[in-house]
């Protein structure tokens, strides 16, 4: 069978945890719609693959593969996120490889989360290109494709307060707010060595793409143009493929189109995060003498989880919900801030929504994103001495809610909001580089 006449198949490779996979899926399911000659195998492990497919997917253009997450036979989550994450890295490459052996199919490409710099060399012996797929923003990205470079210049546990002023874009970015495994921490467990990795193998791609836009951060960008081929911002890559409408079954629209604008606090910490239980407690002591309307994304089970009578005590105040439709939320006018863990997809449907932030950051790249919200874009706040206590929760919570300075952060933040969807309004930035990335899936 002669390859020209033969249809074109692309590996996708998804990273199996917290939100990566799924903006890696809406970017191959939107391609796919692009490139109707091109089919798509999603590789991913079985469990995740599972909560982003649906029996009414067209699997005949993406199809779902498995890859061994490398659990242990009869192993139960004990509650500690990193675990599963650990006995999966283990398993890889090796699991990404034997999956792509058993299709049998002629691959003409690779596009991958970013995480996983083996899919250069595999890219190579298949003579085929590698493009992947950033999923967090500009500037962690430049973190790590410059490394080695920060490293010497810092030191290994020098001290904290150091800026990177010889990063472009990057003089108000301390050590301390660099991931961990960068110049401290654990700079030898397989995630820090994974990413060390990936900032080495980035520069060799074919086309590196992010879900970011060139206007958010444009020196970030401009320098990291520089070191990347064909660098590709194509987001907010929500806006151009909104979650489907999921019906909001916990009526939190309902709810928020019953209070004032602008008064509401959205709290969230992303998919996987609960906070330790001082500070829910501290939170929720915060909110409670506040008297602001809030509504509460809680992972866990609340009733357990926050102070005695809380539930009750706050019922006319505050909605508490197992999950929110969140780019709805907080595109919601009532929404007057947003508490967060500074994940990248909530930092941009904060921005999105137009919606200023408190920052508590927990781990990865989201002390960076709090220290760019607070200090370079200025319409954020990063919590008093980084974790929830009851004072500086109530403090931050009055300057974004009831001050001029945070007037002026809602202000800062919808300029970013318009920027974004100018990216990716018909002949915008994002667009046109999506449209690049359309023609090298297409290419042959
Ligand atoms: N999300 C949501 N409803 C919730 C909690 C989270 O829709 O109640 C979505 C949110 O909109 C975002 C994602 O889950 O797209 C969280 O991604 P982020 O990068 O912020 O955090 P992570 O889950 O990776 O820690």
């Amino acid at each position: 069978e002669g390859r020209e006449n033969s249809q074109k198949h692309i590996a996708v490779f998804a990273f199996p945890f917290a939100t990566h996979a799924t903006p890696l899926l809406s970017l191959v399911r939107k391609l796919s719609q692009s490139a109707p000659d091109v089919k798509f195998c999603f590789f991913n492990t079985a469990q995740s693959n599972e909560s982003l497919f649906s029996k009414d997917d067209d699997f005949e253009r993406v199809k779902p593969c498995t890859v061994d997450s490398g659990l242990p036979e009869g192993y139960t989550f004990g509650g500690n996120p990193h675990e599963p994450v650990d006995y999966f890295l283990k398993a890889t490459p090796g699991n990404y490889k034997k999956a792509v052996a058993d299709t049998g199919l002629p691959f003409e490409g690779l596009v991958t989360d970013a995480f996983f710099w083996f899919s250069k060399e595999m890219a190579d012996e298949m003579r085929v290109p590698w493009i992947p797929y950033f999923t967090a923003g500009p500037r962690p990205l430049l973190i790590h494709v410059d490394i080695d470079d920060i490293r010497t210049r810092l030191g290994i546990n020098g001290p904290e307060d150091q800026t990177l002023e010889f990063l472009p874009g990057c003089s108000a970015i301390r050590a301390m707010d660099l991931p961990d495994g960068v110049v401290s921490g654990f700079l030898d467990s397989p995630f820090s060595r994974m990413l060390h990795k990936m900032g080495q193998m980035l520069p060799f791609a074919s086309a590196v793409a992010i879900n970011s836009f060139e206007e958010i951060d444009p020196i970030v960008v401009q320098t990291l143009k520089s070191r990347l081929p064909n660098l590709l911002n194509i987001g907010p890559f929500i806006l151009r493929s909104p979650p489907p409408f999921s019906s909001d079954i916990h009526g939190c629209i309902d709810w928020l189109n019953q209070r004032p604008k602008a008064s509401v606090a959205y709290i969230c910490f992303g998919s996987v995060i609960t906070p330790p239980p001082q500070e829910l407690e501290a939170l929720a002591e915060a909110l409670e003498a506040c008297q602001f309307p809030f509504l509460w994304s809680f992972r866990g089970k609340a009733e357990e989880m926050l102070p005695k009578g809380f539930l009750e005590r706050t019922n006319d105040k505050g909605l508490i919900v197992p999950w929110a439709p969140q780019l709805k939320v907080l595109g919601h006018p009532s929404i007057g801030v947003f508490v967060t863990h500074c994940g990248w997809n909530s930092v941009t449907e904060s921005i999105i929504g137009g919606v200023p932030m408190i920052c508590r950051p927990f781990f990865a790249e989201q002390k960076l994103n709090q220290r760019t919200v607070e200090a370079v874009w200025g319409f954020g706040l990063a919590i008093e001495g980084g974790k929830f206590t009851k004072d500086g929760t109530m403090k931050a919570l009055k300057v974004i809610l009831s001050s001029e300075e945070g007037k002026l952060m809602r202000e800062k933040v919808g300029v970013f909001k318009e920027l974004a969807f100018k990216a990716v309004d018909s002949d915008g930035s994002s667009i046109k580089n999506f449209n690049f990335l359309v023609d090298f899936v297409t290419r042959r």
